[in-house]
């Protein structure tokens, strides 16, 4: 069984090229269940590799980068186009321990816009129609990135995660549109408590995974 060594993670950053080929785990056409776009459709093109080590991920199978077939920028806007999809949400793993500039480029100029999905553990690369950034505690994001958020969304897995996302929620500008998103295993536990919090602080809105009650992926 092969190993997953995050090291080799960083190698595949400095290694990347605008052109990629790029690692792609997964992609489909479906609905955004979460955050500002929920229920817009989009083509969602998820990269291999990740290295931020959430316990609770969703994903984990996105972690080794070195798992996934490479494909060419140009494969992934053929994929899009024939789909005729209008939006495209790239997202992983960390998509951004590549410099997705070069892919951005290619599906805009398709006539499509283009949203990031990102812990902000990385620089940003790429020209974004909507860039949300996800922290989390295992890798710190970068200020940068937050700062250049239209939306920061707030996994909760217990109590301390509300100071976590006020923490996080006074490092990005001010339009940026704040959510609470309860881990989907603690749903049941945390929901009151986040369903109390948003009462409280009516900044914060409350994001579910809608996708999975209309069964999509
Ligand atoms: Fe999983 Fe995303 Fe965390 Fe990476 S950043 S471990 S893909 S939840």
């Amino acid at each position: 069984m092969k190993l997953f060594q995050p090291q080799s993670l960083t190698m595949e950053r400095t290694n990347a090229i605008d052109r990629g080929p790029l690692p792609l785990m997964e992609h489909f056409y479906t609905i955004q269940g979460e955050g500002f776009n929920t229920g817009k459709s989009a083509y969602f093109l998820r990269l291999g590799g990740c290295d931020v080590g959430c316990v609770w991920c969703d994903v984990k199978d996105s972690w080794d980068a070195t798992a996934h077939e490479r494909t060419t920028i140009n494969d992934m806007a053929i994929m899009v186009i024939r789909a005729h999809a209008s939006r495209v949400v790239i997202t992983g793993g960390e998509p951004l321990m590549y410099n997705l500039q070069a892919l951005c480029a290619e599906l805009k100029a398709h006539g499509c816009e283009v949203f990031v999905e990102t812990s902000g553990a990385y620089p940003m690369s790429g020209t974004w129609d909507w860039i949300c950034v996800s922290p989390k505690k295992f890798k710190a994001p970068l200020p940068e990135v937050l700062i250049q958020a239209h939306e920061l969304k707030v996994v909760v897995f217990n109590q301390s995660d509300f100071a976590w996302a006020e923490k996080h929620a006074a490092m990005v500008n001010a339009d940026c549109k704040l959510y609470l998103q309860p881990e989907h295993g603690k749903m049941a536990e945390m929901m009151p408590a986040i369903i109390d919090y948003v009462k409280q602080h009516p900044k914060w809105t409350i994001s579910l995974q809608t996708h999975k009650i209309i069964q999509v992926p």
